[in-house]
């Protein structure tokens, strides 16, 4: 049985890197009690996405906006993939960096959890993974509202935070996150219409975009 502090894998587009994301990555740090969390900014999507900002402008605003937590770290390999890549293969590239002991803790907001059935291969992501999922501060999640295939793992899978240094991978953990009503489609809304960005992404963000003229 490994008794280690989880690793936290938190992935996304990061079009831009924002208040909430930077919030989530830190509840969960705080609320499982993650030794540190790995940024992970998505690469080219599969689909033709003409409006996506390019990869490496959406990491290089992830790496400012992490930049003096020393419990946040970047990883760069899906936004400098030249090839769109899955989850579940980045998840075991790093499984097999960092071996069969270390528990990883996938961080999903409500919204992306509730899309999980529709990855590739995603059952087998509990044989990699834990899930930390964030849930509205009071709100129970509405396991009716998911697919069927979904809520069932997530009932069999569901633990309290304690679980997860117990075991490398397999679990579902909820932990409630303040609500931030942030997202980065209206961010980009915002900019595009010349409006005011401060505080609702990190001020070296909002200059690396100024700087290099994105949305
Ligand atoms: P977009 O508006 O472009 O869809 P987004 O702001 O939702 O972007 P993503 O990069 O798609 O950002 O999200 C990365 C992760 O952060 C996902 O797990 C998502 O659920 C979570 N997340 C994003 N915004 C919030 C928020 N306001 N509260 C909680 N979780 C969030």
């Amino acid at each position: 049985m490994s008794d280690r502090a989880p690793l936290g894998v938190f992935g996304g587009t990061f079009d831009p890197v924002h208040v909430a994301h930077l919030r989530l990555a830190e509840e969960a740090r705080e609320a499982l009690g993650l030794a540190r969390v790995r940024w992970l900014p998505a690469g080219l999507p599969w689909h033709r996405d003409a409006l996506r900002t390019a990869p490496e402008h959406r990491l290089a605003m992830v790496q400012a906006a992490v930049a003096g937590n020393p419990a946040f770290e970047v990883d760069a390999r899906e936004a400098l993939a030249h090839a769109p890549g899955y989850t579940v293969d980045t998840l075991a590239a790093l499984r097999a960096e960092l071996g069969d002991e270390l528990p990883l803790v996938l961080i999903l907001g409500a919204d992306a959890f509730a899309r999980l059935h529709t990855w590739h291969r995603w059952r087998a992501l509990f044989g990699l993974t834990h899930i930390g999922l964030a849930t509205r501060a009071g709100q129970a999640v509405d396991a009716s509202a998911l697919q069927p295939a979904l809520a069932a793992e997530l009932q069999a899978r569901s633990r309290d935070a304690a679980h997860l240094r117990t075991a490398p991978a397999g679990a579902i953990v909820r932990f409630d996150m303040t609500p931030l009503a942030v997202s980065a489609t209206d961010i980009r809304a915002r900019l595009a219409r010349g409006e005011s960005g401060r505080y609702l992404l990190p001020d070296a963000v909002l200059e690396y975009i100024r700087r290099h003229r994105l949305y």
